[in-house]
């Protein structure tokens, strides 16, 4: 069996390790590829930052924080200290020195001329992950979000999602998303086949419009996954028409789509009519909302999404792998 995939930062560490364990569970010769969302990565005090990326490293690694929910344990601050007296970076963003050792891993060999992709497999060659990495794009595409200037009424200004989501707390209202080079960038070598070759294909319960959105806006990867022959199901980030964790929320309004579990569905949509997913998943307190899926399209189930530790993850992995079933075993 080989699962690939599509994955944030939090939401997607905690469903792509429930997903490790249920296919060590179910089928130790499975194979797990993840395609990481790359549009909150940013060069910041010199080095180059991929959020997303480090936390699932991090988290499939066992050497995250778990208390606080990002970064890793045991970090020090000693260095953003300095740093904060030179008055370089972001005083309101905090750079762990545990951290800063992977990002100047990274920009060194980048500055190198290592692409992104080919960092990122060293990166991940220092612990045993039972997955493996892969950026969406070697491009370089941050998401930068248009706000209203608070010091010229009527005119915008753009910020790197970083600074809205960490400074701001994404409560400046937030006008567009927008990729920076999304047009012009390419999937990452491996990315397509990862999605062609499956046997399944899974969305994390992600956020869907800066994390899967950007993965999706990557052109080449929309379509491998419209054609795939894989059965393609995704996990709704949204339980009872709330955000689980974080301030996904403040995105969603942003391209017109509710904060429900079945919008989010339907957002995606079915392939059967262009869109993009065979299978849905919400969970018990959204089951009404998987008869008018199905009529929408989708396969849909509710089961509990709420995902506490490392039994309720591959449980809901466990799910998704189940529906992934049903469809294959569907009439075409
Ligand atoms: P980020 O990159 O750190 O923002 O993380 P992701 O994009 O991977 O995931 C953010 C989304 O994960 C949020 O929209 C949350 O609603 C969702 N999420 C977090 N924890 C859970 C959970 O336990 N269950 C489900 N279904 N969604 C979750
Ligand atoms: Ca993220």
């Amino acid at each position: 069996m080989r699962i690939t995939v599509l994955a944030g930062g939090v939401g997607g560490s905690r469903f792509v390790r429930g997903v490790r364990e249920e296919c060590a569970r179910r089928d130790p010769d499975a194979s797990v590829i993840v395609i990481v969302n790359t549009g909150d990565d940013l060069w910041l005090a010199g080095v180059r930052l991929m959020p997303d990326f480090d936390s699932l490293l991090y988290s499939l690694a066992g050497v995250n924080d778990t208390e606080r929910g990002w970064g890793r344990a045991g970090e020090t601050e000693r260095v953003a200290a300095e740093l904060r007296e030179w008055g370089v970076g972001w005083p309101w963003f905090t750079l762990g020195d545990l951290d800063l050792g992977t990002h100047l891993a990274r920009t060194a060999w980048l500055r190198e001329g290592a692409t992104p992709s080919e960092v990122a497999e060293r990166l991940q060659r220092r612990w045993p992950l039972g997955v493996r990495l892969i950026p969406a794009t070697d491009t370089e595409v941050d998401t930068c979000v248009e706000v209203p200037d608070p010091e010229t009424p009527h005119s915008t200004r753009e910020l790197h999602f970083q600074e809205w989501w960490t400074r701001y707390r994404a409560t400046l209202p937030a006008i567009a998303f927008r990729q920076r080079n999304i047009d012009r960038a390419r999937p990452a070598p491996g990315v397509v086949e990862a999605i062609t070759d499956a046997d399944l294909v899974l969305f994390a319960p992600s956020n869907p419009v800066v994390s899967i959105g950007t993965i999706l806006a990557v052109p080449g990867i929309r379509d491998a996954i419209a054609t795939t022959s894989a059965p393609v199901i995704g996990v709704s980030p949204i339980i009872g028409g709330k955000v689980v964790r974080g301030m996904a929320d403040a995105c969603l309004p942003v391209i017109g789509v509710d904060t429900s579990a079945d919008a989010v569905g339907l957002h995606y949509g079915s392939r059967r009519s262009g869109g993009l997913l065979d299978g849905w998943l919400v969970d018990e307190t959204d089951a009404a909302a998987v008869g008018p899926l199905e009529e929408a399209g989708l396969l849909a189930a509710s089961v509990p999404l709420w995902m506490r530790d490392l039994e309720t993850s591959a449980a809901l992995a466990g799910a998704a792998i189940d529906l992934g079933d049903v469809v294959r075993s569907r009439p075409a």
